[in-house]
C-alpha cells in the first residue's frame, strides 16, 4: 500500500500584508509551507508528497523546502490552475505514475495538521474510499443581507469540513475526471457528485487554515503549546551612541531628564531604549532597530522611543515568549544617572509589561577617556534574555 500526500499550495495571496504567497511566510522562522509538507514527510505512512504551486513561485518553493528532496520523497512541484479544483487535477494527474493506491489531499495553509490526524484519515481509508475530517457546528448559524439578519439556519447535520481528505486513488481521479470543468469547494464534494461514499472522522480544531494575520499568532500559541511548555533561553545584546548638542531635551529610559544638552537623532534619541530595543530583537533573531524603524521614514522623526521598546516586546509575546530580565548600562560623564536609576527601571518595566525585579539599570563613567569622557555624546549597552517555546533544531537552518 504506497500512499501520497497533495499539498495545494497554489494560492497567489498575499493577504497577510507581506509581498510574497501566505504559504511561503514565516511561521516560527519556518516558511508556512515547509511546516506542512514535513507534517506528511515525516509522517511513517506517507510515502511521496506532491506539491501545487503557484506559476512564477517555483523558487519560492525551492527555497521552502531546501534539504527535503533528496530521498525523502518530496516530488518536483507541479505548477497548478485557474481554479482549487484544476490545480488538484493537475497534481493527481502528476502522481500518475508515482504507483499510489491512496492520496490525501491537502490545503498548504493548513500548517498545523498534526500526525494523529494523517493516521486517523489512513486508518478509515483501511475501511473506505474516501474520507473527510470534520468538526461540529457549535455556534448557531444565521442567514443575513448585509448586517440585517433574515433568519436562523437549523445546524442539525451540519458539519465544518477540513483537510487532508482522504481517497482511494483510482477512485478520485475518475471523479476528478467527471468533474472537470466545473467549480466545487473541496474533493469530497467531488467524490459524493460521483457516486463515491465519503466518512467522516473528527477533524483537529488546531488544523485550521492560516489566512489572515491573526491566525499566525493562533498558529504561534499553538506551536507554544505542543512544545509541552518546555522553553529555551535565548540572549541578545545591543550597543547604541547619540551625540549630545544644544537645544534638545535629553531622553534616556524613556524619562526626560534635567540637563544642559540633550541627544541628537531622528527619533527622540533616547539610546538607552535604543540599545535596549536592539537587545530584545537580537534575543529573537529579528534584526535591528533600523530595519523595523528605519531612519529615512518620516513617521519616526521625533517621535518617543518607547514606540520601538514596546515593538520588540511584542515580537516575544507573538512568539509566546518572554522577556526573562534585561540588563542596561548607560555610559556617560553627565549626567548622573543614579538619581533617576528607580525611576528609569519602573518606566522601562512599564514599557515591556515585565515586572521591575527583571529591570537592571547601571551606570558608569569612561575615567573621562574618548568620546563619552569628553561628553561629546552618551553610549548605552544592553543584554536581553528572553524565552522562548523550545523549537526543534533543524540542521538546514530553518
Ligand atoms: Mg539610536
Amino acid at each position: 500500500m504506497r500512499t501520497a500526500a497533495l499539498i495545494v499550495a497554489a494560492g497567489r495571496g498575499t493577504r497577510l500584508g507581506a509581498d510574497v504567497p501566505k504559504q511561503y511566510l514565516d511561521l516560527l522562522n519556518k516558511p508556512l509551507l515547509r511546516r506542512t509538507v514535513e507534517a506528511f514527510l515525516f509522517h511513517a505512512e506517507i510515502d511521496v508528497v506532491q506539491t501545487v504551486i503557484g506559476a512564477g513561485q517555483d523558487d519560492l518553493h525551492a527555497a521552502a523546502t531546501v534539504g527535503l528532496h533528496d530521498g525523502l520523497g518530496l516530488l518536483s512541484p507541479v505548477t497548478g490552475g485557474g481554479s482549487r479544483q484544476e490545480s488538484v487535477a493537475l497534481g493527481l494527474a502528476a502522481l500518475a505514475d508515482a504507483g499510489v493506491d491512496r492520496v490525501l489531499i491537502h490545503d498548504g495553509a493548513r500548517a498545523l495538521v498534526d500526525a494523529d490526524l494523517i493516521s486517523r484519515i489512513c486508518r478509515a481509508l483501511d475501511e473506505h474510499p474516501a474520507v473527510l475530517p470534520a468538526l461540529p457546528v457549535v455556534d448557531s448559524l444565521r442567514r443575513v443581507q448585509g448586517d440585517q439578519v433574515v433568519d436562523g439556519v437549523d445546524r442539525t447535520g451540519l458539519v465544518r469540513a477540513q483537510t487532508p481528505q482522504g481517497f482511494h486513488f483510482g477512485a478520485i481521479v475518475a471523479a476528478h475526471q467527471a468533474a472537470a470543468g466545473q467549480d466545487m469547494t473541496d474533493d469530497a464534494a467531488i467524490a459524493v457528485a460521483d457516486g463515491i461514499p465519503v466518512v467522516t472522522v473528527p477533524g483537529d480544531e488546531d488544523n485550521f487554515k492560516i489566512t489572515v494575520q491573526d491566525d499566525m499568532a493562533r498558529a504561534e500559541r499553538v506551536l507554544a503549546r505542543r512544545a509541552g511548555g518546555m522553553m529555551e533561553t535565548r540572549t541578545g545584546s545591543g550597543f547604541d551612541v547619540h551625540r549630545l548638542v544644544a537645544d534638545r531635551p535629553l531622553m534616556l529610559c524613556g524619562l526626560p531628564i534635567a540637563h544642559t544638552r540633550g541627544l541628537a537623532g531622528h527619533s527622540d534619541a533616547d539610546v538607552a531604549l535604543h540599545a535596549l530595543t536592539d537587545a530584545i530583537l537580537g534575543a529573537v533573531a529579528a534584526g535591528d532597530i533600523g530595519d523595523h524603524f528605519p531612519p529615512t521614514d518620516d513617521r519616526w522623526r521625533g517621535v518617543s522611543s518607547d514606540i520601538f521598546l514596546r515593538y520588540a516586546a511584542g515580537l516575544v509575546r507573538l512568539r509566546a515568549g518572554h522577556i526573562t530580565s534585561i540588563d542596561l548600562t548607560i555610559i556617560c560623564e553627565a549626567p548622573k544617572i543614579k538619581p533617576h536609576r528607580d525611576a528609569m527601571r519602573a518606566r522601562v518595566a512599564d514599557i515591556l509589561e515585565i515586572n521591575v525585579d527583571r529591570v537592571s539599570i547601571k551606570a558608569t563613567t569612561t575615567e573621562r577617556l574618548g568620546f563619552t569622557g569628553r561628553a561629546e555624546g552618551i553610549a548605552a549597552q544592553a543584554i536581553a534574555t528572553v524565552a522562548l517555546p523550545c523549537e526543534p533544531i533543524t540542521l538546514t537552518g530553518r
